[in-house]
């Protein structure tokens, strides 16, 4: 029987870490405030630099980030947020956490959102996130000039996004605020962690006093101090920070950032090619200004009956791939019904179609060509041994 390859280890951490993770471990240095050449400030600097952002400001999660963002917008309580209903519960939870009530938008079934759906939504709400799901990038050229001439203000949630490009520009950098996560299923793994990015210095004066820059501890940060010195005391402190710890185990990945994103599209788009050979099984195209920084793959199965794709499921795990179909696993995160905890829960058709159908498979970088083969044939295989039967009956 065919070996399947092992998808869910990470990489291992760079052997160039551990100088200054010793370090710490020597000196208990974990608190990003105590010295002054903090593991935690270095990390900010350089991935502002990395993405071409102003400021960058380390968090405990990209949760926090997204929570952050929403409080340096300073939303009256209650204020609605438009959120695509295709992402992860962490995201109606951030909103629901900064007090403000999210709106779901319609996605489409190439898992982007529903520009129609967005446009008519967009005249309520106070602020919208926009998610990069699995790194599928909405038209955010569409998404900025409607936000843009309603004059509200749009978070990228860029958490599993990392390194993919819109039209030249890094996502994450073209709204006001960008969030991206460390988790470990993420490209850059810290186990947890977050940081969001902006250009705005008065936002991320307060963002960084909300992070928890307690008393003076905001003069460790090169924002423009005036920012800082009109906000003092006048913000709750919610201690979302990084330890020196995380920081420098993210910091010497950086490098392998460039590596990481071409290997993953290579992985990705083979895989894609020969999945999109199957009659039952179709890979949505990107759009046109999109290059993507893929970890994973998303594919949506064409013309089966649920018993099929409960069929294909099962057949999958046997020969040694998990896929999931998002709406069909039992409490699945990113189906938007299971976000109960909003009360009540709009019908979204398109949405719901969409994940009823919508497969979910890990790529990370790290496979080689010929593991990625043998994923694709042997997905492409367990769906003829399913549909085989069908098709002779149809004719
Ligand atoms: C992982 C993820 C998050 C949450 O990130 P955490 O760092 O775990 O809080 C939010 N949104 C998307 C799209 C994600 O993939």
């Amino acid at each position: 029987m065919t070996v399947m390859p092992n998808v869910y280890d990470a990489e291992p951490i760079p052997q160039n870490a551990l100088a200054a993770v010793q370090h710490i471990l020597q000196t208990g240095d974990l608190f990003r405030y105590t010295s002054d050449a903090s593991p935690v400030a270095m990390l900010e600097e350089e991935f502002a630099a990395a993405l071409g952002a102003k400021y960058a400001l380390a968090v405990s999660s990209c949760s926090a980030a997204l929570f952050l963002s929403l409080k340096t917008l300073g939303l009256p309580r209650d204020a609605e947020v438009l959120i695509p209903a295709f992402t992860f519960g962490a995201v109606p939870s951030a909103v629901v956490h900064a007090d403000c009530v999210p709106v779901l938008c319609e996605c489409g079934d190439n898992y982007r959102i529903d520009l129609d759906d967005f446009a008519d939504k967009l005249p309520d709400v106070q602020a919208v996130i926009i998610s990069h799901m699995r790194g599928h990038t909405s038209d955010m050229d569409a998404i900025m000039a409607l936000c843009d001439a309603a004059g509200i203000p749009v978070i990228e949630d860029a958490a599993h996004s990392l390194g993919t490009t819109w039209g030249g520009r890094n996502i994450g950098t073209i709204g006001k605020i960008g969030c991206f996560s460390f988790q470990s299923y993420k490209l850059l793994n810290a186990g947890e962690g977050g940081i969001l990015i902006s250009d705005d210095p008065d936002l991320m004066a307060r963002a960084v006093i909300m992070s928890g820059a307690y008393e003076h501890n905001w003069k460790k940060h090169p924002v423009l101090q005036g920012a800082f010195a009109k906000w003092q005391n006048q913000l709750p402190l919610y201690n979302q920070r990084l330890n020196t710890l995380s920081a420098a185990i993210i910091r010497p990945q950086l490098t392998e950032l460039a590596r990481r994103v071409a290997d993953g599209r290579r992985n990705h788009d083979h895989v894609a090619a020969r999945l999109n050979q199957s009659r039952w099984i179709d890979v949505p195209a990107k759009l046109a200004p999109e290059q993507r920084a893929p970890d994973s793959i998303q594919f949506n199965l064409v013309d089966l009956e649920r018993d099929q794709i409960d069929q294909f499921v099962a057949a999958a795990a046997v020969a040694g791939i998990k896929v999931q179909v998002f709406g069909q696993s039992a409490d699945n995160a990113r189906a938007f019904w299971n976000w109960q905890f909003l009360g009540d829960l709009p019908d979204l058709p398109k949405t719901r179609a969409m994940l009823m159908r919508a497969c979910d498979v890990r790529l990370p970088a790290r496979l080689t060509l010929d593991e990625c083969s043998v994923i694709a044939t042997t997905l492409c295989r367990v769906m003829d041994d399913v549909m085989q039967p069908a098709r002779a009956y149809g004719t």
